[in-house]
């Protein structure tokens, strides 16, 4: 599997070799040697978990399920990310995947590091009770590693409050007389979760979103006109017009995503493609999201494929295949599914003006410079999709106080922080000739560098 966040980490740490003013103090030592060190640091993980979950099957059955637990890097609070339950997952992905949340935190100051875990299954093949014990095992396996103060998991792809739950659990057991609630985060509301932590990642996609293509561009119209930037152009020439939307996923982030995008009254967008594992759905007026929203969460998450479906859920679509979603005349892609999705095979195709990240790393490298030189405006990942964790991150602080926000709290909360890291990244993008991920990676890489330094890690 092909990441580009080692290369942009290797550009990042260039252009900040030439900043003259970043670390001055480097410059009386041999600063090629401190940024080797640092490139050192921030593309090996301090450490790797991992271990096989045996397990016994309804049906009597052992299987061995691999496992990780990948702790990038600390020095900015105890590792945190989301544990993947996927078919795919492997070590090299788990350990790209905790980078990215060491990057995603720096860079909306969320006092954290980057961890990530990854279980070898696909949930769907698996009973209740099998995932139940399945879950139970990671904890057993990894209970010395993971703890408030030390590594805080959180649900990702395949797992959600169900598991952060039962998880939570056999931590409390293993580790009695300990404070456990925050050892895991994305729990249901009763069980010490926060409200507002479902719906997190999606909202926070849409509301960057909303703010760099209404908000932004309104606060900062003349100034844009004078950049000379091409993707400032991109940004002025979609604004204030009706925008075409195509959302790729239909889970607990897509899903999300599409309804706030339906809902908004502050941009004329419509929603006229949504896609999952088996379809896509389109219809050129705009497709019904709340009926999908609510047929998928009676449908084991799916959305209606056959004709036969789509008729008993009274939506008005097109059926087509899963990945026509990606080539459509849109004018905005939200990528809401797996990684890797726009790569050198289809990145010729692509007709979105602006791709928004919701999932992590679902454009390739080579696809993304390709894009950023036609002008497209892409949203990483890290910028993005940071909403999960922010939230993760108040449900931690609830724990610690045990006293609790209301829904409206978190949200305000949410927004301020994400439009805050904007507000400092934004003005940057469109003044300078970095894509956005790149002067996202900058930025994150230039606290985090100045974290390590103060800490005595580099010399
Ligand atoms: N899995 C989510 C992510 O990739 C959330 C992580 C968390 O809440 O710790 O950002």
């Amino acid at each position: 599997m092909q990441y580009q966040t080692r290369s942009i980490v290797q550009e990042s740490l260039d252009a900040l070799m030439d900043d003259k003013m970043f670390l001055p103090d480097l410059q009386n030592g041999p600063r090629e040697k401190a940024f080797s060190s640092l490139g050192a640091v921030l593309s090996t993980p301090n450490k790797i978990h991992k271990s096989f979950l045996r397990i016994v099957l309804e049906k009597g059955e052992i299987v061995r399920i691999p496992a990780f637990r990948v702790q990038h890097n600390n020095a900015m609070g105890p590792y945190k990310g989301g544990i993947r339950f996927h078919e795919s997952v492997n070590e090299e992905e788990v350990i790209n995947l905790a980078f990215l949340m060491t990057l995603k935190n720096s860079l909306h100051d969320v006092p954290f590091g980057g961890g990530k875990g990854g279980v070898v299954v696909n949930p769907r093949e698996f009973s209740p009770k099998e995932l139940n014990l399945i879950s139970k095992k990671y904890v057993q396996y990894f209970a010395d590693v993971i703890g408030p103060d030390k590594d805080i998991p959180a649900p990702d792809m395949g797992s959600g409050e169900r598991e952060m739950d039962w998880m939570m659990g056999e931590y409390k057991n293993i580790k009695p007389g300990q404070p456990y609630r925050g050892s895991f985060t994305g729990k249901s509301v009763i069980n010490g979760g926060s409200l507002g932590r479902r719906e997190a990642t999606g909202k926070g996609v849409y509301f960057t979103f909303r703010y760099l293509m209404s908000d932004f561009i309104k606060k900062q119209h003349s100034w844009l006109e004078k950049t000379g930037s091409p993707y400032a152009k991109t940004a002025l020439d979609l604004y204030e017009k009706p925008l075409k939307v195509a959302v790729q996923g239909f889970g607990n982030v897509g899903s999300v995503t599409a309804l706030e995008a339906y809902q908004c009254q502050q941009l004329q967008n419509k929603v006229i493609a949504v896609s999952d594992r088996n379809c896509t759905l389109y219809n050129e007026d705009g497709l019904d999201i709340p009926t999908l929203v609510s047929y998928t969460a009676a449908n084991q998450g799916d959305l209606p494929h056959t004709e036969e479906k789509l008729k008993d859920s009274g939506v008005k679509a097109e059926i087509l295949h899963r990945d026509d979603v990606l080539t459509m005349d849109v004018d905005v892609l939200m990528l809401a599914a797996l990684e890797e999705q726009i790569h050198n095979g289809n990145k010729e195709n692509i007709k979105a003006k602006v791709i928004v990240e919701g999932a992590n790393a679902p454009v390739t490298a080579e696809a993304d410079d390709y894009l950023n030189e036609k002008g497209v405006i892409i949203v990483p990942d890290i910028l993005a999709n940071a909403g999960g964790v922010i939230v993760s991150y108040f449900e931690w602080l609830q724990g610690r106080e045990t006293q609790f926000y209301s829904e409206e709290q978190i949200y305000k909360k949410l927004y301020d922080k994400m439009q805050g890291t904007m507000e400092t990244i934004l003005p940057k993008y469109f003044g300078d000739p970095h894509s956005l991920r790149e002067n996202c990676y900058i930025h994150s890489v230039m606290k985090l560098s100045t974290v390590l330094y103060k800490q005595g890690k580099l010399f």
